[in-house]
């Protein structure tokens, strides 16, 4: 799998609406998505008969993304059903992130909300990761967050950052400075602790 071609395929998804400030809706850029996912190829984590959950999916950029890296199966958990589209071969849970039951899984995979509008928006999500069966989750949160590392421990998860970047933040929300030129954001890698 080509990495421009991987880009070029998830920029081309219906676009997230990104309309709901409420629901802190962030898009990643398909660019990004694409390095994020050779990385996860790399590290060994995606391989034919891994399972993937995205939750706070939007558009599906991330999930599509393992997809089409070869995931087994791919199920997108998302609450806003404007973001629903038909992408052949995966799987939509249109409802809030406490509805999955986490099971049938490898691999979660998330950008979900960071909690900057809704205090702690993000914690059902690190809460239902790290409750799931999955063996590996993948995390895209702000770079300025704290207490990411304590809450995967508090579950004995460890993780560490495997990829830095900037994030652009669409200027609709208009709390952000729209000359500011976006936000650093991490991905983290988090696998359980050894006992
Ligand atoms: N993962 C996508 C979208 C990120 S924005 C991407 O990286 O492009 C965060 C997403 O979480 C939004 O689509 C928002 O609608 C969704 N969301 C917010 N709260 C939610 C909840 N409680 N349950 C399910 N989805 C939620």
């Amino acid at each position: 799998m080509r990495l421009r071609h991987l880009a070029m395929t998830l920029s081309s998804l219906p676009p997230h609406p990104q309309t709901d400030v409420e629901l802190e809706q962030y898009a990643t850029e398909g660019d990004f998505a694409a390095r994020w996912i050779a990385e996860i190829v790399q590290l060994g984590d995606l391989e034919p008969q891994t399972r993937v959950v995205d939750l706070g999916a939007g558009n599906g950029i991330l999930g599509i993304g393992c997809f089409i890296a070869g995931a087994n199966s791919v199920l997108l958990v998302e609450k806003d059903e404007r973001c629903h589209h038909t992408f052949e071969g995966v799987e939509w849970l249109i409802g809030d992130v406490s509805e999955w039951k986490g099971n049938d899984v490898d691999l979660v995979i998330m950008n979900p909300p960071w909690g900057v509008q809704t205090n702690k928006a993000d914690r059902p999500f690190l809460d239902a990761a790290f409750c799931s069966d999955a063996g590996v989750v993948y995390l895209l949160h702000s770079a300025n967050a704290k207490h990411i590392e304590g809450i995967a421990k508090s579950y004995d998860w460890e993780g560490e950052i495997i990829l830095s970047g900037n994030f652009r933040i669409p200027a609709l929300y208009d709390h952000h400075n729209a000359s500011s030129g976006g936000t650093d954001v991490s991905i983290w890698r988090f696998v359980r602790s050894p006992k």
